[in-house]
Formats: structure tokens, C-alpha cells, sequence
């Protein structure tokens, strides 16, 4: 019994001491806060065993000075710990900061490429329109401004589209005096 308690005691302090040199505060910390509960669960269980038997009693002192070793141990990595989780809490934040500025500066992306998607749904439009400002009439041979009244009235088998007025005029169109393009 007292062997196994001694090699359970050594395995903590190796797993303790490995944790250490390997490990940050914080999981130093815990691990002590673990081996503080083990060996308190160990005290108890050797002060029972000692009140009816006197020769586990120095097992039961021995036990009670690993756990005050312990808890000092605990206490002096608490301040450690502490600060390390405060660092670990500001590096969160400012992670979440980063991944919020990323947002933000993804939203304003996205509403400059529908901003521009806009320019160029419109300048097409625009251009169209503008080209396709004169039409003529195949009948009368007069050319008009898209917008005229006469073009609404005209017969759409006679309708020409034509971009430019030098287009209109050399293909022997003239200007209706209505609307006068
Ligand atoms: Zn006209």
C-alpha cells in the first residue's frame, strides 16, 4: 500500500515536473490543482488508516507534507496562471477585433463591387440608348429622336434603328421637322 501511494506520488511529481518545463502556467497551474486534490483525497484516506492503525501514521505525515508542498506549489503558479489566461483573454479579443475589422472591410468590398457593377449595368444602358436615339422610316424616309411621336404612330416594319445623325442623313434620311434631330 504505502509503495504504491510512494510511486503514484513520484509519477505526479515527474508528470508535474515534465508539465513544467513543457507546458505553459496555465496547464502548470491545473495540473498542481489536480495533484492538490489527489493528494487531499490520499490525507484523508491515510488519516482514517492511522486512527486505527499507528504505523500508517508517518505514512499520513509523509502524505500531509506532499500536500503542503503542493498547495505551495499551486499558489506560487496561481499569479503565473492568472496572468497567462488575462493574456490569452487579450489575445481572443484581439482576434475577434481582426475577424470583425475583416467583416467590416469584406462589407465595404462587397458594396464597392456592387457599386461598380451598377456604373457598368448602367453605362451599357445609357450607351444603347444614346446609339439607338435615332430611328427612321424605311416609308417616308425621314429620321426621328427615339422619343418622337411619330416614331410610336409608325408602322414597326418600317422602323431602322440608326446610331448617329451622319449615319441617318447618309443613308438618305432627313430630319422630321416635328421633332427635328
Ligand atoms: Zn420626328
Amino acid at each position: 500500500m504505502r509503495k504504491i501511494i510512494r510511486g503514484l506520488i513520484v509519477g505526479m511529481f515527474v508528470l508535474a515536473f515534465s508539465t513544467m518545463c513543457f507546458a505553459s502556467a496555465l496547464t502548470d497551474y491545473q495540473a498542481a490543482q489536480v495533484q492538490v486534490a489527489n493528494l487531499t483525497t490520499q490525507v484523508q484516506q491515510a488519516a482514517l488508516l492511522a486512527q486505527n492503525d499507528p504505523a500508517q501514521a508517518q505514512n499520513y505525515q509523509v502524505l500531509q507534507a506532499q500536500l503542503a508542498q503542493a498547495q505551495q506549489t499551486m499558489q506560487a503558479l496561481e499569479a503565473a496562471a492568472v496572468q497567462e489566461l488575462q493574456q490569452q483573454q487579450a489575445i481572443q479579443a484581439a482576434q475577434q477585433q481582426q475577424v470583425q475589422q475583416a467583416a467590416a472591410l469584406q462589407a465595404q468590398q462587397t458594396a464597392a463591387i456592387q457599386a461598380k457593377q451598377q456604373v457598368q449595368q448602367n453605362t451599357p444602358a445609357q450607351a444603347a440608348a444614346s446609339s439607338a436615339s435615332y430611328i427612321g422610316n424605311k416609308n417616308t424616309k425621314k429620321f426621328h429622336y427615339a422619343g418622337c411621336s411619330s416614331v410610336a404612330d409608325m408602322n414597326p416594319g418600317n422602323k431602322v434603328a440608326l446610331s448617329s445623325r451622319e449615319e441617318a442623313i447618309s443613308a438618305g434620311y432627313v430630319p422630321c421637322k416635328r421633332c427635328n434631330p
